[in-house]
């Protein structure tokens, strides 16, 4: 059962395309789960293309259709092959594509007591990371320069804002600061994307933060 979803801000920002692409994949990740905001998506979508055909056509340039014939004559990039990997109970389906569908296979590295990570390295502004957390382990206090979305995808925590379970998303902006803690004796596993690195507080923060660099 999922409690925690996304903001409208956040879906009428994906329905702009306005997202990095480990946002976009953490997003894809949660409507493969969550009917709720499949519906709110495609929603955000519908009032897009709405303010779309309210916008009055720019004109066009004289030379607009020779220079998009030249570009139909340029050779077009290869596609990459991309095989299909089906995701799991814990891993969906836009993820699994990148990581495949078993979590205790990816080469996790530590982070220092109870923290593992795995970089998706997907490029780009910000962060798309696997974090890994032992039972009782809490994040460093921390707050965000730009958004940061979790998805949860294996056990539970807790921060300021209440608990998160499997399949739930924590939505945040850089008015939040938080320290999630894994509240049960089960690790928990968490896809996180950020547009801009986090800024831990407190000295424990700082001197995490060159360990941790999300
Ligand atoms: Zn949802």
């Amino acid at each position: 059962m999922i409690s925690h979803h996304f903001d409208d801000a956040t879906l009428v920002a994906r329905a702009a395309g306005a997202m990095s692409e480990g946002m976009s994949l953490l997003i894809d990740s949660h409507l493969h789960w969550c009917k709720e905001c499949q519906e709110r998506a495609w929603q955000a979508e519908q009032i897009g293309g709405q303010l779309l055909d309210q916008l009055t056509p720019a004109e066009l340039l004289e030379d607009s259709l020779s220079s998009v014939l030249a570009l139909l004559d340029e050779d077009a990039p290869v596609a990459t092959f991309k095989p299909r990997v089906s995701g799991s109970d814990e891993v969906p389906e836009p993820l699994a594509q990148l990581i495949g569908g078993d979590l205790d296979a990816l080469p996790w590295r530590g982070m220092g007591i109870g923290l593992q990570q795995y970089d998706l390295n997907l490029g780009g502004a910000g962060a798309c990371r696997l974090l890994r957390i032992k039972p009782g382990v809490s994040v460093p206090h921390h707050t965000h320069k730009g958004n940061e979305l979790t998805m949860i995808l294996r056990g539970s925590y807790s921060d300021d804002i209440g608990r998160f379970c499997k399949g739930d998303v924590a939505d945040l902006d850089d008015q939040v600061k938080h320290q999630p803690i894994v509240d049960t004796e089960h690790e928990c596993i968490c896809l996180i994307a950020t547009d801009a690195p986090l800024q831990f507080t407190g000295i424990m923060g700082r001197l995490a933060q060159p360990f941790i660099g999300l």
